[in-house]
């Protein structure tokens, strides 16, 4: 099966081929010609099924073959946070390249002014977060009169961030004749009812069950205490994440402020990326990383859901997530598109409980990764893409603790864990 027999015209097949699709996804396939018959439609679809395109290609599709009433926009794309926005705004332009429609990005952390500038011009599709979209319409300086169709992506990534209020009053404001169309990896209660309240007769689409994680990522755990973690995360840094970039998953800003500081320290070349971060800068890092200037990430759960660096080739869980659902998130950055990819979650006894219930998520069992002990790391010889020359000493990881409970926790540290602990700690120094 191709693009053309899902029912997509042959200019917007030839566009779609130039990008590289050869053949339409699983969720692409379902999705497409329900969209296109201007069916509602609930779908749960995991990021990196190639979803972005299955809502994106038909509606485009739509809007080139309807015509709306002069200036009004007659679609919009509902994202959770800026970086999806801005992901999908990406994807929207590269379809839309041989078309007359035009697509504007609404988000939140920038210029107003710049955005009402560009929706003056006219603008047929809005790809928005909801609070930025909300403000332009509470102050009158945007009519929905002409909405036709709406996508709410990542409803439930939504529902966590509290944008379900706007995402409600949003719909109320829109008109009644209209296709609305909901993706969400998950469906709790909350979902459900938003899905009854605005969906007519939707059609379900159920790619694989959220709680699945792509087979072309090798997950490990590595069992460590605090010591460790850093050294961890270089040793994986240099044995795994030399070919392609990288990123590293921490649950603080505080966190991933030792960590970046760890890092260069060490002379790897590293970023973060939180909501913290005014969104230039956000923006700007994302680009460079998304473009191979920066080779590792060091990022907040703002990077977890459906950001799509092509070959990123390692994910590491700095901190086992508190939601289970975004272990599967964070580790799906890399392995898309069929790609191989390596995950590493660094687990600490005191995390044992979050650790299982991530497995108890995933309904895995996750490979134990042991890390070699410091010396015979060296003597393995693995050529380092990362120069590592006489560096400061990082005061945390000078000499271990050994009042810390890895003695109280032999059954779930393996004997020769505890082992390398005192020897990396020992041995390294830094
Ligand atoms: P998404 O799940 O929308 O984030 O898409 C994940 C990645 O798959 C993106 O890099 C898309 O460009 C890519 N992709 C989407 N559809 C296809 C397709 N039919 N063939 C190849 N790659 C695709």
């Amino acid at each position: 099966m191709d693009f053309l027999d899902l029912g997509l015209s042959s200019h917007l097949c030839q566009t779609i081929k130039e990008l590289g699709y050869q053949t339409p996804t699983p969720i692409q396939r379902q999705a497409i010609p329900f969209i296109l018959r201007k069916q509602d439609v609930l779908a749960s679809a995991q990021t990196g099924t190639g979803k972005t395109a299955s809502f994106l290609l038909p509606l485009i599709q739509l809007l080139e073959t309807t015509k709306g009433k002069a200036r009004l926009s007659r679609a919009i794309i509902l994202e959770p946070t800026r970086e999806l926005a801005t992901q999908v705004m990406q994807a929207l332009s590269a379809f839309t390249k041989n078309s007359p429609l035009k697509g504007v990005l609404l988000v939140g952390g920038e210029s107003m002014a710049e955005q009402q500038k560009l929706l003056t011009r006219g603008a047929d599709i809005l790809v928005a977060t909801p609070g930025r979209l909300l403000d332009f319409v509470e102050r009158g300086q945007l009519m929905l009169l002409g909405i036709q169709h709406i996508i709410i992506d990542e409803a439930d990534r939504m529902m966590d961030m509290g944008f379900m209020p706007d995402v409600k009053r949003l719909m109320t404001a829109l008109p009644d004749q209209k296709q609305t169309i909901l993706f969400s990896a998950t469906f709790p209660e909350e979902i459900k009812k938003l899905a009854d309240a605005y969906l007519h007769n939707p059609q379900e689409v159920h790619v694989t069950p959220e709680t699945r994680t792509a087979a072309t990522i090798e997950q490990n755990v590595i069992f460590v205490e605090s010591l460790q973690k850093r050294q961890a995360v270089r040793y994986l840094l240099d044995h795994f994440g030399q070919e392609a970039p990288s990123i590293i998953f921490c649950n603080r800003k505080k966190e991933i402020a030792t960590l970046i500081a760890s890092l260069k320290r060490h002379r790897y070349q590293a970023e973060e990326l939180h909501g913290d971060l005014p969104q230039s800068k956000r923006n700007e890092t994302l680009q460079k990383f998304k473009e191979n200037q920066i080779k590792v990430l060091v990022a907040s759960d703002v990077a977890a859901r459906g950001l799509d660096v092509e070959k990123l080739g390692l994910v590491i869980n700095y901190d086992v997530p508190h939601n289970p659902e975004d272990y599967v998130h964070r580790i799906g950055r890399t392995g898309r598109a069929g790609q191989d990819g390596h995950a590493f979650s660094l687990v600490m006894s005191n995390d044992q409980k979050l650790w299982h219930a991530v497995e108890t998520f995933i309904q895995q069992k996750v490979n134990t990764f042991t890390l070699p002990t410091v010396s015979s790391s060296v003597r393995t010889g693995t050529k380092k893409t990362h120069p590592v020359k006489k560096v400061q000493k990082d005061p945390q990881e000078i000499k271990p603790d050994f009042n810390h409970p890895v003695i109280g926790f032999g059954d779930f540290i393996p004997a020769f864990m505890q082992r390398s602990v005192a020897l990396e700690s020992l041995s390294s120094g830094a």
